[in-house]
């Protein structure tokens, strides 16, 4: 009998479509899609015994350069599998591999990249699309953005990358030349824009909101600070509801106090934790690369060899332990910021982030200390925590 395309989950906690309280029972999977949240199959076929754990909506992560060794800007068949390999052992599901500010032919490549990769089944998360940090944001708040590659809103170039691939997100500095024009037009093919690496007023940002410009890249790193007469792209941020806001929860990039100032402002449904992580992430310390630039890696910070921060190490189950203590905000409270958020600033929200019939059966089962046990990518599991094979297993 074929039973390939079933599973059930068997014993889990998870979440409530309706309320989000958790509740404890079995789950149904076919073809990839939760059909039943209340029952598992009663036909025998393989099944997930969550006991003693929570079950969530798998994390998606909307910001990520690389892991594993392996980086977007590489553009090799092999880079993309690998680091959807290694996040998926962290509990992602869903990724929107990030580029850098980069020469053109570069980027295209990697984008191109991208497109390829999607034709195939990934090992581990799957791809959501592209995420292009920059080319046009401001020399300003480079970051650890190269600044020779910075330059002006180019709508010929950027026409060329979203030709070459499935582009989802640009993050861009609404105040440089040209980027009303830019911001149109990305509008226009559907993708979605985010500011970020800018020296916008506050009057600036919210005129860049009223465009359309719906969320802000790693919010509080490079960009305008909150002063209290003159509030900066944060204070625009901070205080307007129509805003997604990234944040690296590593407590590094920023203070947990300052974490839980954006979690009192923005509230679960406008906070989206991003990892930013590099092509480091996974490895021992030492030397490593972005875009372009040698990075050192020490006691959990990657930084330029002039001491800027480029780029995290972080995974997003420690993203979500960081948040939690930052905050004081329970699991139950908390689970969206991994998953539903960033699903519905991303507008996929009607199939990603709910433990519901007819949502993806992406999912992730943390034990109590919310470390990754395993991992189902479309009602598949790829990864399982050594010791845990018990949990799997053809049951009836
Ligand atoms: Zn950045």
């Amino acid at each position: 009998m074929d039973h390939s395309q079933k599973l059930s989950i068997v014993n889990s906690r998870h979440p409530q479509p309706s309320t989000g309280t958790f509740v404890v029972g079995d789950l149904a999977v076919a073809d990839g899609i939760i059909v039943d949240e209340r029952r598992a199959h009663t036909a025998p076929c393989p099944r997930l015994d969550a006991a003693g754990c929570f079950l969530l909506p798998g994390f998606i992560d909307l910001h990520i350069h690389g892991g594993a060794g392996h980086d977007t800007m590489d553009a090799t068949p092999t880079s993309l599998p690998a680091i959807s390999t290694f996040i998926a052992r962290h509990g992602v599901t869903g990724f929107t591999p990030t580029t850098m500010t980069a020469p053109h032919p570069p980027t295209v490549a990697a984008v191109q990249n991208i497109s390829r990769s999607l034709a195939q089944v990934m090992p581990g998360a799957a791809i959501l699309g592209v995420h292009l940090e920059g080319p046009y944001i401001s020399p300003r708040f480079p970051g650890a953005q190269a600044k020779e590659n910075i330059r002006p809103a180019n709508l010929a170039e950027f026409g060329e990358l979203l030709a070459a691939g499935p582009v989802k997100l640009i993050t861009l500095a609404p105040e440089e030349a040209g980027a009303g024009a830019l911001i149109d037009a990305a509008l226009a093919a559907g993708v979605r824009v985010i500011i970020g690496h800018s020296a916008a007023s506050y009057e600036q940002a919210i005129a860049a909101f009223d465009r359309g410009v719906s969320q802000a890249t790693h919010t509080f790193n490079a960009m305008t600070g909150l002063h209290h007469r003159k509030p900066g792209v944060v204070g625009a941020v901070l205080s307007d509801d129509r805003i997604f806001a990234q944040l690296i929860a590593d407590t590094v990039h920023v203070h947990p106090a300052a974490m839980a100032v954006l979690a009192r402002c923005k509230g679960l449904d406008r906070l989206l934790l991003i990892t930013d992580a590099i092509r480091a992430t996974g490895l021992p310390d030492g030397e490593s690369e972005l875009g372009g630039q040698p990075v050192f890696v020490r006691d959990g910070q990657c930084r330029l060899a002039d001491g800027t921060l480029a780029g995290s190490i972080l995974t997003m189950d420690a993203a979500l332990r960081h948040f939690i203590a930052a905050t004081g905000w329970p699991l139950e409270k908390a689970w969206p910021v991994t998953s539903r958020t960033p699903a519905t600033a991303l507008g996929i929200a009607d199939e990603y982030g709910s433990v519901s019939p007819g949502y993806r059966a992406d999912l992730v089962v943390l034990d109590q200390n919310l470390e990754v046990v395993a991992t189902t990518v479309r009602g598949r599991v790829v990864y399982l925590r050594e010791g845990e094979e018990w949990r799997v297993g053809v049951g009836d």
